[in-house]
Order: structure tokens, then sequence, then C-alpha cells
């Protein structure tokens, strides 16, 4: 039987859910896509023990997080074939350790500037003295990096300033990359159209969480809506998203105790077949790279 506390679990008070706000306007026109080289996404891995992302086009390419240590990192870009010398620029989401554990080694080792909002700059320590190449970046200011176009959106997390991001190659395709977020909101929810790549969390099942091992804390911290995103509201929120250019959705940060891949691919996919849209699905692994995936 549920304790009391419990039943709240999965009906919390209404005062929590305020109203939906409208979606803001789009921040800039996205450009035409123009012939060139594709864009290609390596996943290094994912989930609470690292997160990292590669977002290549031609010979350009940019680092979204460093959860991995300096050393680790490098290992599994040379999976993929990237040097770790050609990384033009490490952008962080928010300063959580499976976010940044190896930012400081890498942007030193290959001096790199770090682009991260003033919350997470501060969050992860990133102090002026040391790297002086840190840009900071603001929610709703696009900013101009190897040639990408990044445009970071607040996000609901239990961060200084988390953000998610849509990254514009200078193709004009478009990657739009969604993690540890607790709830969908209409900022970032705006902000994710006309995308190429979708890279969305699919952090938890909810029954496997309400039944597995974490404590009754730790349950309502990722539950909550400065947690982590569900199976089931990832797929909820996945109709809104679908453009008639999305070729991929990646699930992304799925945990290890609270999720299968397996289910966290029947949701999204059940989604996907439901709406008719015909993008592929990749789920990503935290032990090994995705492989490229292209468009
Ligand atoms: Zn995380
Ligand atoms: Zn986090």
């Amino acid at each position: 039987m549920e304790a009391a506390g419990q039943q709240s679990f999965f009906a919390p008070a209404p005062l929590e859910f305020p109203a939906p706000e409208p979606a803001p306007p789009p921040l800039r026109v996205p450009a035409p896509v123009q012939a060139g080289p594709p864009l290609r996404v390596g996943i290094l891995g994912s989930g609470s023990g690292g997160n990292a992302v590669v977002v290549e086009s031609g010979d350009r390419r940019i680092l979204i997080d460093a959860g991995f240590s300096c050393r680790e990192l490098a290992r599994r870009m040379a999976l993929l074939d990237v040097d770790p010398k050609s990384i033009a620029a490490v952008v962080l989401t928010h300063e959580h350790q499976d976010h940044c554990r190896g930012v400081d080694g890498f942007a030193k080792r290959y001096k790199v500037p770090v682009l991260a909002t003033a919350g997470t700059r501060e969050g992860a320590g990133l102090r002026e003295d040391r790297f002086r190449s840190t840009v900071l970046i603001r929610s709703g200011e696009p900013r101009e990096v190897a040639g990408f176009v990044i445009e970071p959106f607040l996000i609901p997390h239990d961060a200084a300033e988390p953000v998610g991001f849509v990254v514009e190659d200078p193709c004009g395709r478009r990657l739009g990359l969604v993690a540890d977020v607790g709830c969908r909101t209409s900022l970032a929810w705006g902000r994710l159209r006309d995308l190429d790549v979708l890279v969305l969390e699919t952090n938890h099942d909810l029954d496997m969480l309400r039944n597995g091992p974490y404590p009754w804390s730790l349950k309502q911290r990722v539950a909550g809506r400065h947690g982590h995103l569900s199976n089931r509201e990832a797929a909820e929120g996945l109709p809104e998203l679908m453009g008639g250019r999305l070729s991929w959705v990646v699930l992304y940060h799925l945990s290890r105790t609270n999720n299968l891949p397996a289910l966290a691919a029947a949701a999204i996919g059940e989604a996907l077949d439901r709406e008719g849209c015909p993008a592929r699905l990749a789920v990503t692994e935290q032990d090994h790279p995705t492989p490229w995936l292209e468009v």
C-alpha cells in the first residue's frame, strides 16, 4: 500500500500547474536550408553518468556539454573519428557534474572557449582568471560560434540558470536539444520549431521510478517540475515538435535505474506513429557513443 505522500506523486497540487503561457514568438526566422555538408550529430554518451554531444557541419564542430573527463571525452571522440583539437567551442546547458565534469580540463587542454549562462558559469566554478575565454550567453539571445547559431532558452531544472538549445548549422539545418527539463514549458516548446533533429530527454518511466529503489525525496525531485522529463511527458509533448522536416528524434538522458531503452522507444515510437511522423528514432547510451546521425 502506498503511503499518503506517495499518492501525490502522480497528482501534484493544482497550484503547481500554473496556466500555460502563450508560446513566445520565434526568436529569429530560420534561414532557408542551403546545399552543403550534412549536419551530423555524435552523442558521445548520455545519462546521469555523463552527457556530451558533438555537432558537426563539414569541418566545423562544437561540443554541447562535457560531462565526462577530458580523457574520456577524447577517447569517445576518437571512436567517432573526431579530433578533439577540431572542437571550436563547448556550450554548456547547466552546471551539474554529468554535464560539466570535463569542461575545465577540456577547455584548457584544447584552448576552446566555453559558452555558458552567468548562472552556469558561476555554478560550474568557471572563474574568469582561469577561463578568460568564457563567453556569456543568455536565454533569448542568439549567438554565433564557428558558423553555428546557438539559441539558448531557459528551462525548468534544479540548477542555477539551465538552458536548452536550438543550434542552426551554416546550411540552415536545425538541431534542438532539451534535457534535464522538469516539465514542458511554452518557452522551450515555442523555441523547438522547424527542427531537423530533436534531442529529447526521456529520463524515466513513471512506474519504474515509483516502484524503484530511490528514496522518496529523490523520487519527488526527479518527477518534480524542476527535475527530469518522463517517457510519458516526452511522448505527450512530441506532437507539437513534429515539423515537416523532422528527421531524427534522439532519446536522451535515460536513467539506468528508472528506465529501459525499450520502454522509452515504445512510448516515443507510438507518439510518432500516431501522428504519422516519419522521423527515425535513436536511443542514446551511457557507456557508448551513438553512431553518427546525419541530415
Ligand atoms: Zn543531467
Ligand atoms: Zn541536471
